[in-house]
């Protein structure tokens, strides 16, 4: 999930249908559980798996870094073993990396990486000195009106996207952009410009930060941004044409951390659901790992866009798990995704749940945006959850690791999952 803007929640909206479980199923015959179930033991081997990943490669398992080629042979190794066919596809990608941390001084205060700031990805390099001047939250072009060239822009969080930001900024002459954000007291969560190559060096700042217009701001960003490539894994099981029932999630982490919730959570959900139907699937159903989802979505969209219009025809539906096991769960299905589909996951999920409103956040967008009908599950990021505090407190940071996961949602999540795809993928092939 990629955190360039903040999520709008939708209401509270409890479903008429939340209360209801298998056994209040007035159809009971008509959801057949899995080939066979999906156990906690199954998802925490996997999560397991990409953890130490992470740890033998640096803390991450970011797109183009050691870590996510691992993460690639682990998925496919675990896919070939249960009987999928497996594909790994090229992805041309601009793989964005901080040669060294940033620094930053704000007025008389030196700030610390990560606790107090952290440098987006594909921000430029630069030595940058000069004043701070407020520009709102930068999602307009009017918001820069006050600013001089070799001003060091200064916004709030806002509802856009980074890179709107920073082409404003860029435009209005900033030789530096900062953008408040907010913590979850563990540190500043890895965001992403999304677009590479803007020409700006940007900082995220945290919110309490001390900075006032005016404030002598020195920055030095060390990045480097080159052409390189990922990869895709798909996997499918079933006839090999017709109608496929198709789920996804982001392979990998952001280079902050080694993102077990995000999307450890979501990839060992595919994988067990993939060993669950090995054996005998239930029709024709098709699993993507998606590269560089946290640098921009790349990899899903790279994927769709090979696709010819006979193959975007034949995806029946998406499902896509992006942040199922975070551990202040809120479980949620989309409620700006397919209508038909929201039934199906509501119906299918064992006790209440509620909606999020996703936009295009993850990796679901790409498919939406051809036709696709599109779903998916999320147990929330930075949001408040029970008790006010944030749903994942981990989100984007080192701590997101497999001691943060909720393993009692992730297990239900997942046999929802596996549940509505067995559903899906039995009625398209009638
Ligand atoms: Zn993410």
């Amino acid at each position: 999930r990629i955190a360039a803007r903040l999520l709008l929640l939708a209401g509270l909206a409890a479903l008429a249908l939340a209360a209801g479980c298998d056994s209040d199923d007035p159809k009971p015959e008509r959801l057949p559980p899995p080939p066979r179930p999906i156990t906690e033991r199954g998802l925490v081997e996997h999560l397991a798996a990409l953890e130490r990943i992470a740890v033998a490669e640096g803390g991450e398992r970011a797109a183009g870094t050691p870590g996510y080629t691992a993460s690639v042979q682990y998925a496919t190794g675990v896919l070939r073993g249960a009987g999928w066919r497996v594909r790994v596809q090229e992805v041309p990608m601009a793989l964005w990396r901080e040669r060294s941390l940033a620094t930053l001084t704000v007025g008389a205060s030196t700030l610390e990486p990560i606790r107090d700031f952290r440098v987006p990805g594909y921000s430029a390099a630069g030595r940058v000195d000069g004043p701070l001047r407020a520009a709102d939250d930068g999602c307009q072009a009017a918001d820069f009106e006050g600013l001089s060239p070799g001003n060091v822009a200064f916004t709030g969080f806002g509802n856009c996207f980074l890179w709107r930001k920073t082409v404003n900024a860029r435009r209005a002459g900033a030789t530096a952009l900062a953008v408040q954000t907010s913590t979850s007291g563990r540190g500043v969560a890895f965001a992403t410009l999304a677009v590479a190559r803007l020409g700006l060096p940007v900082v995220m700042m945290r919110k309490d930060v001390a900075a006032r217009d005016g404030d002598r701001v020195q920055l030095t960003v060390n990045a480097v941004t080159t052409a390189g490539t990922t990869r895709n894994v798909i996997a499918e099981i079933g006839p090999a044409s017709g109608p496929v029932a198709m789920a996804g999630g982001h392979l990998d982490s952001v280079p902050a951390g080694p993102g077990i919730n995000d999307n450890g959570s979501g990839v060992a959900t595919l994988l067990e659901v993939a060993r669950t139907f090995g054996p005998r699937p239930p029709g024709r159903v098709r699993l993507g790992f998606w590269a560089g989802e946290e640098e921009g979505l790349v990899g899903s969209r790279r994927y769709v866009r090979e696709l010819s219009e006979d193959e975007r025809r034949t995806i029946a539906t998406y499902l896509n798990l992006d942040m199922v096991g975070s551990p202040n769960a809120v479980p949620a299905i989309y409620s700006d995704g397919e209508r038909a589909l929201g039934r199906l996951l509501r119906k299918l999920y064992p006790g209440p749940e509620r909606e999020v409103l996703t936009g295009n956040r993850s990796d679901h967008s790409a498919f939406e945006r051809v036709g696709v009908p599109v779903n998916g599950l999320y147990t929330g990021a930075t949001e408040p959850g029970p008790g006010g505090r944030p749903r994942d407190p981990c989100y984007h940071l080192p701590c997101d690791t497999l001691a943060h996961v909720d393993r009692d949602v992730l297990l239900r999540m997942a046999r929802t999952t596996a549940r509505a795809l067995a559903e899906l993928a039995r009625r398209q092939a009638k």
